[in-house]
């Protein structure tokens, strides 16, 4: 199972961080020693002084696949949960100055809650109407729309595949809506599709 994420998918999200707007996908990967599963707490971790909350859609490939075209692409999901892309802007900062990989900044340890619920594709009327929102402490930080995306699910999916052979239970984190904000001990998020609550995560 790998992790893939799409960075800068979301238009006011690239504005808030004064990113450009990409010509074609932004994309990293993190290690599935990222990945935290829903209630399992997240230890803020020693090397960063600003870790960020995105919360974005997760997509579950169900099949595997390679080159695959946008007409068929949206037939690759098999599920759709959420999760939160954990980023040490710090560290990313530092990165992007420099022209270097973002790697450490994105795909370290636990840096990738993922909710356990997923929900299969069908369960959604509209793909490109998805709501989902982020609460820390109760209060509403992040919320976003898929109709708002960049680059579309069925996009990403095929551009992804040209590089990167898509295998059944891979996960795609398809990009960050605006409000992202930085995290700190104690605190308790909550990321939510539509009305469901479906992932809780505690900052210890
Ligand atoms: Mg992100």
């Amino acid at each position: 199972m790998r992790i893939f994420a799409i960075g800068r998918n979301y238009v006011e999200h690239i504005r808030e961080l004064n990113n450009e707007r990409p010509e074609e996908p932004v994309i990293f990967t993190k290690p599935d020693t990222a990945l935290l599963r829903n209630k399992q707490p997240f230890y803020y971790p020693g090397f960063s002084h600003d870790i960020h909350h995105e919360v974005e859609l997760v997509l579950r490939i169900g099949k595997n696949g390679k080159n695959i075209p946008d007409q068929h692409a949206l037939s690759y999901i098999e599920a759709i949960g959420i999760g939160i892309d954990f980023t040490a802007r710090d560290l990313q900062q530092k990165a992007k100055e420099k022209g270097l990989p973002w790697d450490i900044a994105k795909g370290f340890d636990g840096s990738a809650p993922v909710s356990d619920v997923f929900w299969p594709a069908a369960h959604f009327p509209d793909l490109s109407n998805i709501n989902f929102s982020l609460q820390v402490d109760g209060q509403t930080k992040q919320q976003g729309n898929t109709g708002l995306m960049i680059f579309s699910f069925a996009y990403i999916i095929s551009y992804l595949s040209g590089f990167f052979t898509l295998r059944q239970g891979d996960l795609i984190f398809t990009g960050t809506p605006k409000g992202v904000g930085p995290v700190i001990r104690g605190n308790v998020l909550h990321a939510f599709i539509e009305d469901e609550k479906l992932l809780e995560i505690e900052i210890r």
